[in-house]
């Protein structure tokens, strides 16, 4: 049975698409999304040996060779343009490697239609991103399993403007203000004061200064929201 996480990516994916996933590691992803009759062809890319193998075990079982190409590649270099991906799906690694995974080959986002990114930590860099190449947020969630709170971001082309506050929080989820989005930014904001309070203790070098402003900054966009 897929994980919540993942089964909330699969219900972003459009029926009759085209899906690389990429770091896939057992290809639970694609492997669900082809037996629920969602999509027919997908790629399965991973980069360490290991999951490589673990991916073209479970295809095999499951008896989806002829659908899923399971290819050891360093992330979107999996995918060849004769597959005609359109929808690109990356989950359960931090933002900053989930864009610099994007930025390596821009080629292979033409044909792209669809992101769907499921950073575990730093979602604020992929907003960054998206804002910066022209992609817009079609939608956010944001939610909690096994004690960890998850962030999923769909991106489809097109313009979008975002304040400060939705870079970090997430436009959408600022306005869902679900049970977990309170949780995750209650947490961050004890934590940032705890900071502040030990840093308020310490003398006042320049750095220091810097980062107390910087926190209180942040206590402010976030607590502000
Ligand atoms: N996507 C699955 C999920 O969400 O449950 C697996 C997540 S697992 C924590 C991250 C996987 O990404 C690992 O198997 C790792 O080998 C793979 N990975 C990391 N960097 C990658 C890259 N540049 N290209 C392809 N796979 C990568």
């Amino acid at each position: 049975k897929l994980s919540k996480r993942l089964a909330k990516v699969a219900s972003f994916v459009p029926t009759g698409a085209v899906v690389a996933d990429i770091g896939s590691d057992h290809a639970y992803l694609p492997c669900y999304l082809v037996q629920q009759g969602i999509i027919s062809q997908a790629v399965a890319g991973e980069v360490v040996k290991g999951p490589y193998e673990s991916a073209r075990r479970q295809v095999r079982a499951e008896g989806l060779a002829n659908q899923i190409q399971v290819r050891l590649a360093d992330g979107l270099a999996a995918v060849e343009q004769e597959d005609h991906v359109d929808t690109i799906t990356i989950a359960g690694m931090g933002g900053p490697l989930i864009v610099s995974i994007l930025e390596k080959h821009p080629e292979v986002l033409r044909s792209v239609t669809r992101l769907i990114l499921q950073p575990n930590i730093h979602a604020k860099v992929i907003r960054q991103w998206a804002l910066a190449q022209g992609w817009a947020i079609l939608d956010e969630v944001i939610l909690e399993e096994d004690d960890k709170i998850y962030e999923i971001l769909v991106l489809q082309r097109g313009a979008m403007s975002l304040t400060d506050a939705e870079i970090l929080l997430g436009s959408h989820l600022i306005a869902q203000r679900s049970a977990a989005f309170v949780q995750k930014w209650t947490k961050e904001i004890e934590n940032w004061q705890r900071i502040l309070q030990d840093l308020n203790k310490a003398e006042a070098t320049p750095d220091i200064q810097a980062k107390r402003e910087e926190l209180q900054q942040l206590i402010q966009l976030v607590g502000g929201v």
